[in-house]
């Protein structure tokens, strides 16, 4: 950040009084830009078994394949954006959301939320966002082409959890130094 959002003079980078850490603070008008992590919300829709997934259009990751998800935005709550990105990404509607996984993404400032939920039928297609869209078997899953690390572990998740047949709530941190495409 260079120029303050509120007056258009330079910012500097200070620790307020009071606080602990280092903050973009501008001088002229005393805004100080707090900036916080993002939220990410998505879906695990499911149909008679089958996941739907998405194939990216738009980088990062263009070209791997994603559960439905995206930036939450102001004035929404985490499932609402869950849904929404869903019916962008996928053209698909859900029933029955259920919270699956938290997990956190320090290193670039993200939480990744995703619900559980059955697809309402089997009208889907590519969005603006997404090449195509596809339901996968267990079998079929694209594991080496997956574009996000909170994709692979919540699927992961997701399919050993049906085998117990129970699914609770997961949360996990992924680690800073884990490599894009772990094999
Ligand atoms: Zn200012």
């Amino acid at each position: 950040m260079n120029f303050c959002s509120h007056c258009g003079e330079q910012v500097i980078q200070r620790i307020p009084e009071g606080d602990s850490r280092l903050r973009y603070v501008c001088e002229h008008c005393h805004t100080i830009h707090y900036q916080n992590p993002n939220i990410v919300a998505g879906s695990v829709p499911v149909w008679e078994g089958k996941v739907l997934l998405c194939r990216r259009a738009i980088e990062p990751r263009l070209g791997f394949w994603t559960l439905p998800a995206g930036f939450m935005e102001n004035g929404e709550s985490v499932e609402q954006a869950a849904r929404r990105e869903t019916v962008e990404e996928a053209c698909a509607t859900l029933n029955n959301m259920q919270l699956y996984t938290l997990i956190d993404v320090p290193h670039i400032s993200q939480v990744h939320v995703f619900y559980r939920a059955e697809l309402t039928s089997e009208d889907f297609a590519a969005g603006v966002e997404s090449l195509e869209v596809q339901l996968f078997d267990e079998a079929d899953i694209p594991w080496d082409e997956l574009a996000f690390h909170t994709v692979r572990r919540t699927l992961e998740w997701f399919f050993a959890d049906r085998q117990k047949g129970v699914f609770p709530v997961h949360s996990d941190c992924l680690p800073v130094s884990r490599p894009p495409t772990p094999t």
